[in-house]
């Protein structure tokens, strides 16, 4: 029976590659989850999203550390993002944050986490702080949070970086319990709250991470792999 004449069927080839993995540099969960949200937001999903694939270093048998020998973020951001892409044989990305108060010249800085001795005492390292600045008025205490982010190939070659900062005040005492680290000295004075007492939300929006990683994400389709 006469079909008719053939329709011209036209194939598209669809040729698909494997995202490459982009591993996050740091052994602390909460952060990687944090970091992830950050790289992909849900209302910014860049254009590079299928190109890359988020992991976490719980994917990776490894008890590697790098040493934060670094003076500055960028060179700690550097060091980690490096030594763990050697290691592993994996593209990288590792931040480096802190705070730095201006009438302390920069400090706590690169020591931020271990500033009254004992990495993570958040209470002491606050405390610390409210005593070297006791005395100081509110116009002589301004303060910045600082972010870096560097990636690395698997060679350990820095191939991308960012900063972020954001600026507040430290105030005479700590105001909130929410966040964590310097989080209740660091007052906002456009919100009258410190980060201790803003909602979560809020600080994601203004944070010095969150603005790394903004610049970061218009970046990273840029890298040729
Ligand atoms: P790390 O980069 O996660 O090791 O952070 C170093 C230290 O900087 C932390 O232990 C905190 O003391 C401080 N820090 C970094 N980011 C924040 C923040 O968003 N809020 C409060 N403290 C922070």
């Amino acid at each position: 029976m006469d079909q008719g004449p053939q329709k011209n069927i036209e194939f598209e080839s669809h040729v698909t590659t494997m995202p490459q993995r982009l591993m996050i540099g740091s052994r602390n969960a909460k952060k990687v989850k944090e970091m992830k949200a950050l790289i992909v937001p849900d209302w910014d999903r860049p254009e590079w999203a299928d190109d890359w694939a988020i992991v976490g270093l719980d994917q990776f048998s490894s008890d590697l550390e790098p040493e934060e020998t670094g003076e500055t973020f960028a060179e700690n951001a550097r060091i980690k993002a490096s030594e763990f892409a050697k290691a592993l044989g994996e593209w990288v990305l590792a931040d480096d944050s802190g705070l730095t108060v201006d009438a302390l010249g920069g400090q706590p800085g690169v020591y931020s986490a271990r500033y009254a001795g004992r990495h993570g005492d958040d209470s002491a390292n606050n405390a610390k702080i409210l005593e070297e600045l006791a005395g100081v008025g509110p116009e002589h205490r301004g303060a910045a949070f600082v972010c870096q982010l560097a990636i690395a190939d698997p060679s350990g070659a820095i191939r991308l970086e960012a900063a972020g900062q954001c600026r507040g005040r430290i105030i005479e005492s700590l105001q909130g319990a929410q966040g964590f680290g310097y989080d209740p000295l660091f007052f906002i004075p456009e919100y009258h709250q410190t980060f201790g007492q803003l909602p979560a939300i809020v600080k994601h929006q203004l944070s010095h991470r969150c603005r790394a990683f903004e610049k970061l994400r218009r970046s990273i389709g840029k890298i040729v792999v």
